[in-house]
């Protein structure tokens, strides 16, 4: 039976977050993710660096996104159940569980909590659930309003990627408990930041909001694994689906998959 899998979507944490922030006030559990599974060394977002353009390339697989069925259409389609938490309606189509009324634009920053909680009691119902996670974004927009740098001292993007940490850890731990370790979590962000908490200004020549962290592990994956192909988050939808459907190809994933779980079936 394919694993449990949640895919995370951190909004705006850039690549170098996951070193940077660690230094200076540890990231326990997004480390502990890495290190027990698989780093994507190279994984790149796509223009426009806007949250929903971005968040419909990851969850179609697609460019073109309007026009492509979404991870949670496909794995529908197969007979599995899936959930959408947080994200706004036309994100989450096809979901069998959209928890779209999270998607608060006016206090959105306030709400993760309340997401991260929420996926935890969907989780028993589904094989797959996707989750949206944006106070990180906010509060670099916050320092990018008061002129600060994002990695200063006194920057609040810095405590939102620890709270943001702390909570991975509570929902890996409720996964653990209720699969007996057979799930998979799976994290990305949608786009990085500049220096000065800004994203929808960036081209693609520019590195700080292009490259984001992929990281993930779980009973499908390879302990300690680090990947230096460039990859896209496009890719990863596929890759994802493949961890249900065999026959789908999985470029993404292919070098880190365990033996165990080479041959997914596909329920019947
Ligand atoms: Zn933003």
């Amino acid at each position: 039976m394919a694993a449990k899998t949640v895919l995370v979507l951190i909004d705006g944490v850039r690549y170098d977050a996951l070193f940077k922030v660690n230094d200076w006030v540890g990231l326990p559990n997004m480390r502990g993710i890495l290190n027990d599974g698989v780093l994507w060394r190279n994984v790149y977002t796509l223009e426009p660096f806007l949250t929903n353009h971005i968040t419909q390339k990851i969850l179609t697989g697609h460019q073109h996104y309007t026009q492509n069925y979404t991870i949670f259409q496909r794995l529908e389609y197969l007979g599995f159940r899936t959930a959408s938490v947080g994200t706004n309606p036309w994100d989450g189509r096809g979901a069998r569980f959209n928890f779209d009324n999270l998607y608060d634009k006016e206090h959105n920053y306030q709400s993760d909590d309340v997401r991260f909680d929420c996926a935890c009691r969907i989780l028993p119902k589904v094989d797959f659930v996707y989750l949206y996670t944006v106070e990180t974004d906010e509060y670099a927009h916050v320092c990018r309003d008061a002129h600060r740098n994002i990695y200063s001292w006194e920057s609040p993007y810095i405590w939102a990627i620890k709270r943001t940490d702390t909570r991975l850890g509570r929902l890996r731990g409720w996964l653990e408990k209720i699969t007996r370790g057979h799930y998979n979590l799976i994290c990305v962000a949608d786009h990085g930041m500049t220096d000065n908490g800004r994203h929808s200004i960036g081209t693609w020549t520019m590195e700080a909001v292009t490259h984001v962290p992929v990281f993930a592990c779980g009973v499908n994956f390879k302990r300690g694994a680090k990947v230096d192909a460039r990859f896209y988050v496009t890719d990863l939808a596929h890759a994802i689906v493949n961890l249900y459907d065999a026959r789908v190809p999985a470029h993404m994933f292919n070098s880190v998959l365990s033996r165990a779980a080479a041959m997914p079936a596909v329920r019947s």
